[in-house]
């Protein structure tokens, strides 16, 4: 037999941290099961889309455009920024991890609120820099008082998750302002607005404006969610000049493939036909939190696409409970448990297994 590894190579190696893998559906004799976990659009491809996806599937024997430069030109003119200002990746977590290699060393910290999406740690232990998660305030939101008071002369990057994954809770604009004249202008802020279509709260910060202001600031965007195309990998950062460059200096060569570029100016194309489907879903979301609250549950004010069930001890209870009916919803530890807004019968069993639970 081949000798095994050596014990501290392989302590090394086990010792790397790692998602969380998806959990299957349960799936049960006439019952649809639903996953729910993964905050995806339930709404399939736009047929416009799919004629787009049809079309770039025939030369895929070619690379795709390296400089992405349809695509980030189509962002430019919609966002009303210089194409320069843009960078794409193959998913917002892709932007992210460019732009944790471009800006930390070994035993820099990137600062962000605790829970929040569960790759910041990740990623930035990857690495080599240092997590330094900040608990959430009252009512799930971000404690922007406490963060700034974290940042140290190591501080390289803050992560600002709003609606903050898997709380469903925005920062206000005011208050975002005030912490950022708190942040020294060299740490770098990414506002993460993965769900930025679904919110409706008029408090929410108009990112792209706070990032005309502040050359510090990065604007972290997804076509995974409103947009649908989760599948495909694509999304974007926009960013002053010289952050935008190293974003793309820190890319992967040909990191967005051309199915994901064309299928995200398509889908650009077709943003009115997406937004009655994203207001759908807010308004479902709507549905849903109010029938909880109606049931009891203490529910945050929610502004993305899912609903946050603070749970405690009973979140693996809660999450078992979900499973029984054939819901597949993501739970967190003993903090709570994520469920995605779905279809209209997802979101009905789910306010049904949540008036059962309680
Ligand atoms: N940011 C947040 C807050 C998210 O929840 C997610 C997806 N779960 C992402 C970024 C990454 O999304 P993607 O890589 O698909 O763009």
């Amino acid at each position: 037999p081949p000798t095994p590894l050596p014990v501290r190579l392989r302590a090394a190696l086990d010792a790397l941290p790692a998602y969380t893998p998806g959990r299957p559906a349960t799936v049960r004799e006439g019952l649809v099961a639903y996953k729910i976990s993964s905050n995806e659009n339930p709404f399939p491809p736009l047929p416009s889309v799919l004629d787009v996806l049809r079309e770039a599937a025939t030369a895929v024997n070619r690379y795709p455009d390296m400089a992405v430069t349809a695509l980030t030109a189509a962002l430019a003119e919609r966002l009303g920024v210089p194409a320069e200002r843009i960078s794409t990746g193959p998913g917002s977590v892709g932007v992210l991890d460019q732009l944790i290699r471009a800006t930390c060393d070994d035993g820099d910290e990137v600062l962000f609120a605790w829970r929040s999406f569960e790759a910041y740690p990740i990623l930035t232990t990857m690495a080599g820099a240092r997590p330094v998660m900040v608990p959430l305030g009252p009512g799930d939101r971000h404690d922007l008082d406490a963060m700034a008071a974290a940042v140290t002369d190591r501080t390289r990057l803050v992560l600002v998750c709003t609606p903050n994954n898997p709380t469903g809770t925005t920062v206000g604009a005011a208050e975002l302002d005030a912490f950022l004249d708190r942040v020294p202008s060299d740490v770098l802020v990414v506002l993460d607005e993965a769900y930025l279509e679904f919110v409706d709260d008029p408090d929410a910060p108009d990112a792209l404006a706070v990032h005309e202001a502040r050359p510090n600031v990065v604007v972290l965007r997804t076509f995974s969610k409103a947009y649908g195309l989760a599948g495909l990998r694509v999304g974007y950062a926009v960013a002053h000049e010289p952050v935008a460059a190293a974003l793309r200096k820190a890319a992967l060569p040909f990191g967005v493939n051309s199915l994901a570029q064309a299928a995200a100016i398509a889908s650009l194309e077709a943003s009115d036909e997406l937004d009655v489907r994203v207001k759908e879903l807010v308004a479902e979301r709507e549905r849903v939190v109010a029938a909880l609250r109606e049931q009891g549950w203490d529910i945050p004010d929610q502004q993305a696409n899912f609903v946050w069930f603070g749970l405690g001890d009973d979140t693996a209870a809660f999450a078992q409970a979900c499973d029984d009916e054939g819901l597949t919803v993501r739970p967190y530890g003993t903090d709570g448990v994520r469920a995605t807004v779905a279809e209209p019968e997802a979101n009905d069993r789910l306010v049904e297994v949540a008036g059962r639970f309680l």
